[in-house]
């Protein structure tokens, strides 16, 4: 069947609700297809959360747009000191990156925690930011590592959202039925990182997930970034700025204060993986885990010793 022709499946043919199936070549047509389809189409990218959806008929559109075809939507470059990745660049691609793993390797460690590599070689890098799980890991990383997604739409154009302002709730974000996340940037950072989590099984997404990074300057702290999942409809972000941690020296106890102060506003889910109070005990177990390791990294461990809390 000719790639670009729309072909029709029967009911009975698959578990879905029947759609039609596009597969462009060039972005540009990948765009008309969404402006003219307007909320009956749906991107199709990795298919790793899609499939399932539609397999369950907890989605159907009417249409699916899928961008596995367009060859500059899988990119990873450097540009002028940021790192720009397709968001069609698969999981397993970006975790395999020598440019991700020398220059942005919070982004290489998170990647692991995803899945298996069976899921991480069709998944995708902005899949997984435009499904918006609330407990994935990209979306705390992209915030931890202050990420802007670039966006387009036909009638729209071109337009490039913070990671800030990107995720909205459970699996909404501010993308436009209309629109395409096309690229995903990320600046350069110093200092240390670190990914810690907790999930049931290897592979199961996480119950609490902790993206830090820490910038120090003579002993001191001079920036630092935590951004959690698993613990809200989406993820959530902090700043060495605002949790006063900025101009301190990067101690255990101040770790600790740090995360009973996230573990005292965030509002996790209970369900039957874990109750809402054992989520936040993890909090207050990972985030001075992550805020360690990432000082540790970063040049200088922390001053005093002694231990974390386990
Ligand atoms: C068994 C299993 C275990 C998993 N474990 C984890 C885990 O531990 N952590 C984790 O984070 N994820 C996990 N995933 C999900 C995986 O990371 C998915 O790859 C990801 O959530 C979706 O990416 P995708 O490329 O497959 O997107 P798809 O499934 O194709 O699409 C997902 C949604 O995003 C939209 N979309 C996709 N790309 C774009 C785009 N470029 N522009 C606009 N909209 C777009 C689609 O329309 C759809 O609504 C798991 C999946 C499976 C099947």
């Amino acid at each position: 069947m000719p790639p670009n022709q729309i072909a029709s499946y029967a009911a009975h043919a698959l578990k879905s609700a029947p759609f039609a199936y596009l597969a462009p070549l060039r972005l540009a047509d990948a765009l008309d297809h969404l402006a003219e389809l307007g909320e009956d189409a749906r991107v199709l990218a990795g298919g790793q959360s899609l499939i399932p959806l539609l397999a369950l008929r907890l989605a159907r559109p009417g249409v699916l747009v899928d961008l596995g075809r367009i060859a500059s939507l899988a990119e990873v470059q450097e540009r002028e000191g940021w790192l720009v990745l397709g968001s069609m660049t698969r999981e397993l691609q970006a975790e395999r990156s020598a440019l991700v793993a020398r220059g942005w390797p919070l982004l290489g460690a998170a990647l692991r925690f995803i899945g298996h590599s069976a899921i991480r070689s069709r998944g995708t890098v902005g899949g997984s930011l435009a499904h918006a799980d609330p407990a994935a890991e990209l979306p705390a990383v992209a915030l931890a590592l202050q990420a802007e997604l670039v966006a387009q739409s036909k009638g729209r154009g071109e337009r490039t959202i913070a990671a800030l302002d990107f995720f909205l709730g459970p699996y909404t974000t501010a993308l436009a039925s209309d629109e395409i996340l096309t690229e995903i940037r990320i600046p350069s950072s110093s200092g240390g990182f670190s990914f810690q989590e907790v999930a049931r099984r290897h592979g199961d997404f996480a119950l609490v997930g902790v993206a830090a990074t820490v910038e120090l300057e003579r002993g001191r702290i001079k920036g630092c970034r935590v951004a959690l999942t698993g613990v809200s409809d989406r993820p959530v972000p902090g700043s060495g700025t605002e949790l006063g941690m900025v101009g301190e020296e990067p101690t255990p106890k101040l770790f600790r204060a740090v995360a009973q102060q996230l573990a005292a506003v965030v509002r996790p889910p209970s369900d039957l993986h874990g109750t809402a109070g054992y989520r936040r005990q993890l909090v207050s177990v990972l985030v001075p885990r992550a805020l360690e390791e990432a000082s540790a990294r970063a040049g200088v461990g922390p001053i005093d010793g002694g231990g974390l809390s386990p």
